[in-house]
């Protein structure tokens, strides 16, 4: 049966099973589109990255010897949109059956079904065979119980796909989590190799990008755009993982160094959300590396890298199944604010957000600390709408995809969904910076200082202004009663002083 399957960007999986045969009444269809390039504003290397490795896939695809009708953006063919051109594909080639990998965005998925459901001709859906969990599934495990706890939940994950056990129900190391052990400072001493860099030349999509007029931020180096983009590459970055970094993974995971964009973090969300290569593979040759490289690679690090694959991963995609549409729109603590205009051009005063948003836009890049105790501390400190952070962090990440931008984003970090997936709001003072990082060292600002001094640490009263302020909203939470003592105990002239100092730097965002 002639039969049309459709291929999105983030659906790059050769090991899925359509691909186990060549049919030649099989035409694989992909497309770079208009629709994708500018549904939110994207950084310059995100483009880049999907536009890149769809075009390689495709070329896998042919040399394995697949039919496939790839639409580069300026095809004279594309319509720029995957109806309309799905709708030509189909009656130019006489499709009797088509064809689609379920899409993990709500906004994608709708589509598809709905573009199914109107068509005349056999249709069918496939899984993407690339998740450990079904979309539904994380529903299922929480079904009666009041809270949704990711630990409750990866404990399930690391029993059902036996990893790091020792037997049916005890975890290797005695403990299921080591997480208290990654709370480290660089030391500036441990050793970080240089990066494992693979440079393609991508100056070509740049221009395709610029005559097609596509509207994008944030910087590129053309000739040296160092993503992984293939299976192989995926792999290379993994072993350089393995061999290089995975030993202090854990240790300083949470640090932060002006000198050091990525520390010991690993690079492969691209190419995982891209599922160029798929989780279960990653953790297996991770725990394999561990196995064989004992004791100098101990329990606490590579426990910590698989919690945040099997744990996190899959339980931001379980809640984005779970709570959409709806959480897409959630503003529990009602936040009104700007996005300020420097987390498009990276000028400003505070350091710590300075370097965190350079790194951002120079390299679509922020490792999790970063992304959560800075820019997200600041844009929830200052009471920012979550719709203006969510559309940044949307499109500053070359990871970034919804489903799994959006639970982080609006969930973890902004509190907007009132405590679904984080047990508390991700909030703190210059302290935590200070404590990993040496961002201080070289601020204008002094973090010591603590009362709302001119040239005090902005956060500080940032902080004590958002607790005063939302006190409603967490007061009872028991893991904020200690902020919440301090706060009490505070002197009336100090709180008036973070809260004036406070008001003004919301007010006045670029003279800070
Ligand atoms: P490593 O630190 O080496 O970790 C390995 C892998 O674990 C990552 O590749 C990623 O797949 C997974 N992982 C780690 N933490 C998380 C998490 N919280 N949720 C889901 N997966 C996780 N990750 C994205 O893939 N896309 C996003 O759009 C995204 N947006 C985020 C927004 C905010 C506000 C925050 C706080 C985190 C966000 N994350 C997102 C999670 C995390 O920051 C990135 O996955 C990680 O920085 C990617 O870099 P890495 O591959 O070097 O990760
Ligand atoms: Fe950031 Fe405050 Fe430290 Fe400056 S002093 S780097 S603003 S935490």
């Amino acid at each position: 049966m002639k039969t049309l399957r459709y291929l999105l960007g983030d659906q790059l999986n050769h090991q899925h099973s359509w691909f186990d045969t060549v049919d030649d009444d099989v035409i694989y269809h992909m497309a770079e589109m208009r629709q994708e390039t500018d549904y939110v504003l994207h950084h310059i290397q995100k483009v880049v990255a999907f536009f890149t490795a769809m075009r390689l896939f495709a070329d896998r695809l042919e040399n394995a010897g697949h039919t496939v009708i790839y639409y580069k953006l300026d095809d004279k063919r594309n319509q720029q949109d995957p109806v309309s051109n799905l709708s030509q594909l189909i009656k130019e080639h006489k499709i009797q059956k088509f064809e689609w990998q379920a899409p993990d965005e709500v906004r994608l998925d709708d589509q598809m079904r709905a573009f199914a459901k109107a068509l005349s001709i056999d249709t069918q859906g496939y899984d993407t065979e690339h998740f450990l969990t079904k979309r539904d599934e994380l529903a299922k495990i929480y079904e009666g119980k009041k809270r949704m706890t990711m630990e409750y939940f990866y404990r399930e994950m690391r029993r059902k796909y036996d990893i790091l056990m020792l037997n049916e129900k005890q975890p290797e190391g005695g403990k299921w989590n080591f997480d208290h052990a990654n709370r480290n400072r660089w030391d500036e001493k441990t050793p970080i190799p240089p990066e494992l860099s693979s440079e393609r030349d991508v100056t070509d999509i740049l221009k395709l990008l610029e005559e097609q007029k596509v509207k994008t931020f944030g910087r590129i180096k053309g000739e040296k755009f160092d993503w992984p983009l293939t299976y192989e590459e995926a792999r290379e970055t993994l072993d350089y993982f393995n061999e290089n970094l995975l030993e202090h993974f854990g240790t300083f995971q949470d640090a932060m160094h002006t000198d050091q964009q990525y520390l010991y973090h690993s690079r492969i969300s691209f190419a995982m959300n891209a599922k160029i290569i798929s989780p279960l593979e990653i953790v297996r040759r991770v725990v394999n590396y561990y196995d064989q490289n004992k004791p100098r690679i101990d329990i606490a690090q590579v426990e910590g890298y698989v919690r945040q694959i099997i744990g996190w991963r899959e339980f931001m995609r379980g809640v984005y199944w779970k709570e959409m549409p709806a959480y897409e729109k959630l503003n529990k603590l009602d936040n009104k604010n700007k996005l300020p205009d420097f987390y498009w051009t990276g000028n400003t005063g505070m350091n710590c957000l300075k370097h965190c948003v350079n790194d951002s836009l120079d390299n679509a890049y922020a490792h999790h600390i970063q992304r959560l105790m800075v820019t997200g501390n600041y844009a929830l400190l200052t009471m920012t709408d979550p719709d203006e952070v969510d559309a940044w962090y949307l499109g500053v990440y070359i990871d970034a995809i919804q489903w799994v931008e959006l639970p982080n984003t609006r969930g973890m970090s902004q509190w907007a969904d009132g405590g679904l997936v984080a047990t508390k709001p991700y909030v703190s003072s210059g302290s935590y910076i200070n404590k990993m990082s040496n961002y201080c060292k070289s601020c204008k600002y002094k973090v010591s200082k603590k009362k709302g001094e001119e040239d005090a640490c902005p956060i500080n009263s940032l902080y004590w202004n958002f607790l005063s302020e939302k006190g409603n909203y967490f007061k009872g939470n028991p893991r904020m009663n200690m902020v919440f003592r301090i706060l009490d105990k505070m002197d009336n002239e100090t709180l008036i002083a973070h809260q004036k100092r406070a008001q003004w730097v919301i007010e006045h965002p670029e003279e800070v």
